[in-house]
C-alpha cells in the first residue's frame, strides 16, 4: 500500500463544500474515508469517471455513482495529484490508467482553443499575447472585459444552481451579524452584495462572482469575537472585488467559457458546473495573498480591529485545518504580523456582540 492522499469528498449527507478525506489505493481497490466516518468507502477503479479540476493547477476529480447518489473526490494539491497520476500510470488499475491521457488531452485542447481564437482574427496583438504569455495571464486579461452586471448575473445563476444543496438560515441573529458587518465592509463597492448563512458544520466560507458570500454555521461557531468574523468576511469580499473566482473558472474552462462570460451568454450547465466548483475553489497562493492584504486594509478602512483576522487564521492554522479551501501556514502568519506592526498602536473601538 502506498501513502494515502489528502482529498475532499462530496456526496449524499456530506457538506456541499466538501469534507476532508483520505484516499488510499490497496490492490485494485480505492478506498475513501471521509473525516469522522467509521468505515471507508470502497470503490472499483473501473466504475470511476476521471477529469481534471482545480482550475488549471492539475487537480484531479474522481466521480462515481452509488445507489445512494453521486459521489465526487477531489485531489487538488498539485503535488498530490501528480503523485496520484504517476501511481495510476504504474499500477495495473485499468480505469486509473486512462487518467494520464485524459488530463493531457484536455490541456492540449485548451491551448489549441486559445490559439485558434487568436488566429481566427480578433487581432494580431491578441495572437502575440497568446504566443508569449501563459494561460493564467490570458484568463486574467479576458476576465477584465466581463462587465460587472454580467458577472453579477452569472454569480446569481450559479447560486440558484447551488442553493438547493445548501440549507440556508437566512433569519435570526447569526445572519444579522453577518449582514451588519458585511454592509460595513462593502461601503462604496460597485457590487451589490448578498450575504447568507448555511447550516453546515464545516469551518468554511466562500464567495461567488458578483458578491454572493456564504458563511457556514461551523465557521460562526468557531469565532471567539466579532472582529474574527469581520476578518474572514474582509478576505472573502476581496476575492469578489478582485474577481478571483471568475479568473479561476476561466482558467479551468478555457476560452469557450471565458468567451461565454464576456458575451454574457451561458447555458444552464455552465452555471451548474460553476456552482459545484465554486464551493471548493482553490485559489492560487497569489490570489490568497491579495485577499489577505486587501481584506486587512478593508478592515482598517472600516475602523475594525484587524487583529481578529490574524487571531482567527492563526488559531485555525494551529488546529491543523482552516477553511478546507484555503491555505494556512507560516508565511501567511508572518505577513499578518508585519501588517499589524506597520499599523502601530492605532486604537479601534471593539465591535459589539458575541
Ligand atoms: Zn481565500
Amino acid at each position: 500500500m502506498t501513502a494515502p492522499f489528502r482529498a475532499l469528498v462530496f456526496g449524499p449527507g456530506l457538506a456541499v463544500t466538501g469534507t476532508p478525506a483520505v484516499l488510499a489505493i490497496q490492490g485494485d481497490a480505492l478506498t475513501v474515508t471521509p473525516q469522522g466516518a467509521d468505515h471507508p468507502l470502497t470503490l472499483s477503479p473501473s466504475t470511476l469517471r476521471l477529469r481534471e479540476v482545480g482550475f488549471g493547477r492539475g487537480g484531479i476529480e474522481l466521480a462515481w455513482h452509488a445507489p445512494d447518489g453521486d459521489w465526487l473526490v477531489h485531489v487538488l494539491d498539485p503535488d498530490e495529484a501528480t503523485r496520484l497520476q504517476g501511481l495510476a500510470q504504474r499500477s495495473g488499475l485499468s480505469g486509473m490508467a486512462a487518467l494520464q491521457a485524459t488530463v493531457k488531452t484536455r490541456r492540449r485542447r485548451r491551448a489549441v482553443g486559445w490559439t485558434s481564437l487568436a488566429i481566427l482574427g480578433l487581432s494580431p496583438l491578441l495572437a502575440v499575447i497568446v504566443l508569449y504569455f501563459n494561460a493564467d495571464r490570458i484568463a486574467a486579461w479576458a476576465i477584465q472585459s466581463v462587465p460587472e452586471d454580467t458577472e453579477a448575473r452569472f454569480g446569481r445563476s450559479a447560486f440558484e444552481a447551488l442553493r438547493g444543496r445548501l440549507s440556508l438560515r437566512d433569519e435570526g441573529p447569526e445572519i444579522d451579524r453577518v449582514r451588519t458587518l458585511g454592509k460595513r465592509l462593502t461601503q462604496g463597492s460597485p457590487h451589490r452584495y448578498q450575504f447568507h448563512v448555511a447550516e453546515d458544520a464545516t469551518v468554511n466560507a466562500f464567495a461567488l462572482p458578483g458578491g454572493i458570500v456564504v458563511v457556514n454555521t461551523g465557521l460562526l461557531q468557531a469565532m471567539q469575537r466579532p472582529e474574527e468574523l469581520a476578518g474572514v468576511l474582509g478576505h472573502e469580499i476581496e476575492h469578489v472585488e478582485q474577481r478571483h473566482s471568475l479568473q479561476a473558472l476561466a482558467k479551468d474552462w478555457g476560452w469557450r467559457a471565458a468567451w461565454a462570460l464576456i458575451a454574457g451568454e451561458w447555458g444552464g450547465t455552465l452555471a451548474a458546473d460553476a456552482a459545484t466548483q465554486l464551493g471548493s475553489l482553490k485559489f492560487s497562493r497569489d490570489a490568497e495573498r491579495q485577499a489577505d492584504a486587501g481584506g486587512f486594509d478593508r478592515l482598517v478602512a472600516a475602523g475594525i480591529d484587524p487583529s481578529g483576522m490574524r487571531d482567527f487564521f492563526r488559531r485555525l492554522a494551529a488546529d491543523g485545518g482552516f477553511l478546507s479551501t484555503h491555505p494556512s501556514g507560516a508565511e501567511r502568519e508572518q505577513q499578518m504580523d508585519q501588517r499589524m506592526q506597520r499599523l502601530g498602536s492605532r486604537h479601534f473601538e471593539p465591535l459589539a456582540g458575541p
